[in-house]
């Protein structure tokens, strides 16, 4: 028990998991699930076909009920909660920053990240255009929950805060909110820069984050429809 992540690579695997918000009723059941080190997998499906729920799962965010979810061939439920949190990056559906600076917003999940490293890593997507639509740059305050931005701004910070993290696994759950042109450019960029560097779960609702996964899978009801790449579907 409590063995330290710092050092998984992040092959997920779900054997015969069965889960349910309530004991009456499954959500998932027997769910398989091989997910590759290195690859990308996006989720695609009607509302409340269960998406989000698998993502939730890896983050261990819930106790399933059945079977197991194996990291590099270890159960998720033996992993030491602080060091494991730590190698999942983590976008969620409504991104949450807090009232602050870019800066101390990105830095969030690596506390120890220098500025320089931050001030790097942030103009490295689309050359930190967007920054200069803010009254003073990465030291702009973002206002209570991140008020003062777009939301597409707030994916955007919500983004950067994973790079920092350099994480085994990314996980978005992306926003259904519109965003406009310009920043939709930098989220992608933000987004093609996670993928290539972690094993990826996207909940997908933009048709250019399905097109950049190697692998799409079709949910309805908690199972596997469909899977393929996004050319085969
Ligand atoms: P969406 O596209 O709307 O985000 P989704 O595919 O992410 O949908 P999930 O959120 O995984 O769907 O939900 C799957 C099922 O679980 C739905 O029937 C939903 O109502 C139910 N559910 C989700 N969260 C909870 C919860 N916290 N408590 C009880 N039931 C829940
Ligand atoms: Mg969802």
């Amino acid at each position: 028990d409590d063995q330290p992540a710092g050092n998984i690579n992040g092959h997920i695997v779900f054997k015969n998991v069965d889960f349910g918000y309530t004991d009456d009723q499954l959500i998932l059941k027997n769910f398989d699930l091989d997910i590759k080190q290195g690859e990308s997998v996006a989720f695609v499906g009607h509302t409340g076909a269960g998406k989000s729920t698998i993502a939730k799962l890896v983050a261990r965010f819930y106790e399933f009920q059945g079977g197991e979810i194996c990291i590099d061939g270890r159960d998720i439920r033996t992993f030491d909660l602080p060091s494991y949190r730590a190698r999942l990056g983590i976008v969620p559906q409504q991104p949450f920053l807090f009232s602050g600076t870019i800066m101390e917003n990105v830095r969030y999940a690596r506390p120890d990240a220098t500025d320089e490293e931050i001030r790097e890593l942030v103009y490295s997507v689309g050359n930190g255009e967007w920054l200069e639509t803010l009254p003073d740059g990465l030291q702009s305050d973002v206002g209570e929950r991140g008020a003062r931005l777009s939301m597409g701004q707030r994916q955007l910070v919500s983004l950067l805060r994973v790079m920092v993290q350099k994480p085994a696994i990314f996980i978005l759950d992306e926003a259904t909110a519109s965003v406009d042109p310009f920043t939709e450019v930098q989220i992608q960029e933000a987004v093609d820069m996670l993928l290539s560097q972690s094993t990826s779960i996207l909940i997908a609702h933009r048709l250019s984050t399905v097109r950049s996964a190697d692998r799409i899978i079709v949910l309805r009801d908690g199972g596997i429809i469909e899977e393929g790449s996004h050319e085969s579907l």
